[in-house]
């Protein structure tokens, strides 16, 4: 390995049962006189649940808040903007997401209006942001999309129902909390689309152009994690263990796709959330197992690898038969924790396909994709999708 790369992450992490009650003391370490908690409204409805935990230990710590419950999922401009008029209205000084992605990439979006100018559709790109956010810790109730360690903030445009990514190191949370007890009552299906979005993640930055040794040992732990426990968080969420392993798989593979960057299933899932307003996630398991078998000529030997991560016995194959073990054992974990086969399922027509695909090689994520594709193989790799897996 001879060459220079970087390693981002939140400067302190949290993990593990109960650690979300030492959120107050950190929020006055950090001089957060009155932080603006962005969520959701259904979040803070929920009994005892992470909204309400996280109030109680600020009030503990004699730190004063407003919330914002104004997030969508898939959070668009509108909610950023919303977000932003009520933290100048209450005078904060600091931000604390509670939620999964959408409120940490809507919360990313506040911060960064409030310092770099309003329209947030200029600064879409990698490293646009001139001014650092306002101070900014991440409460983490999905296993998941890792935003709450990763510089990345996804906006859907209302108006042209384009998804962009803002990407910068000054994105990156102060702190994140991963909290498994806070998980224990997601419902099956958001556990199983955020379940396969960390899957996801784990496997496009060990076959990205970016990939390193750090990154690579962390996307192995996260795959061998994921097969163990995602089937059966799906099937008893109240199992702590398997909520546990899935908090641990998810936050290595945004550290993952945090510093080797991922591949053509998001950024041809980008447009698939944008268009039709489908679960991330859930756009991502669609798309999987299509894009990995086109990009399986481009490294045969990192899927290869995948395979044997997943358990495969290779001997005795050649490198593309044990390749092609590797679409295997995405179908098999797509399939088990109850993905559609096409992506007919979230209302995808193959008069947008176009569009989609000119969009999807301007994504930030086509960049790092093993294998360069033309706008007709997005369309084609679109057109496969919604044939069926
Ligand atoms: P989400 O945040 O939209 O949450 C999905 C649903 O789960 C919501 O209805 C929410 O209310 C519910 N939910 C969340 N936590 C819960 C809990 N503890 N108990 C009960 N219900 C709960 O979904 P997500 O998949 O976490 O985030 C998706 C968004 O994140 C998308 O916009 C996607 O593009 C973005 N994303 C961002 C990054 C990044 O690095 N910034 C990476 C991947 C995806």
């Amino acid at each position: 390995m001879n060459r220079q790369f970087d390693f981002l992450m939140p400067s302190v992490n949290f993990f593990g049962p109960g650690v979300i009650a030492k959120i107050g003391d950190r929020a006055k370490m950090l001089n957060m006189h009155k932080p603006l908690v962005v969520t959701q409204e259904s979040l803070e409805k929920i009994e005892n649940g992470p909204v309400v935990q996280t109030i109680e230990s600020l009030k503990k710590a004699g730190v004063d808040y407003a919330i914002f419950t104004g997030v969508e999922p898939n959070p668009k401009i509108r909610n950023i903007k919303a977000g932003k008029k009520m933290y100048e209205e209450e005078k904060c000084d600091s931000i604390i997401t509670v939620g999964g992605g959408s409120a940490h990439d809507c919360g990313k979006g506040i911060g960064i209006v409030l310092t770099n100018g309003d329209d947030i559709t200029k600064l879409a790109g990698i490293e646009t942001l001139d001014n650092p956010l306002p101070p900014l810790m991440a409460v983490n109730t999905t296993a998941g999309t890792g935003s709450e360690l990763t510089r990345h903030a996804v906006i859907t445009n209302e108006e042209d129902h384009l998804k962009f990514v803002v990407v910068s190191w000054r994105n990156i949370p102060l702190v994140s909390f991963n909290d498994p007890m806070l998980m224990l009552g997601v419902p099956k299906s958001v556990t199983a689309a955020t379940g396969c979005d960390a899957f996801v993640q784990a496997i496009e930055p060990y076959v990205s152009v970016d990939h390193n040794p750090i990154t690579d040992s962390q996307c192995k732990e996260a795959i061998q994690l994921i097969q163990e426990a995602l089937p059966e968080a799906v099937a008893n969420g109240q199992n702590v263990e398997a909520r546990t392993k899935m908090v641990e798989a998810e936050m290595l593979a945004g550290m993952a796709f945090n510093n080797a960057n991922l591949g053509y299933v998001h950024a041809m899932a980008h447009q698939l959330g944008g268009q039709y307003d489908a679960p991330h996630g859930v756009c991502c398991a669609l798309l999987l197992t299509t894009v990995e078998e086109y990009n399986l000529i481009a490294c045969p030997d990192r899927f290869a690898e995948l395979a044997r991560i997943m358990g495969y016995d290779t001997t005795g194959l050649t490198t593309m038969q044990a390749a092609e073990k590797s679409i295997d054992g995405m179908r098999e974990m797509c399939k088990a924790v109850g993905i559609p086969s096409s992506i007919k399922a979230i209302g995808a027509k193959p008069e947008d396909f176009s569009l989609m695909a000119e969009n999807a090689l301007k994504d930030g994520n086509a960049f790092s994709n093993p294998r360069k594709g033309t706008k007709q193989d997005i369309i084609d790799l679109y057109q496969k999708a919604y044939d069926g897996i």
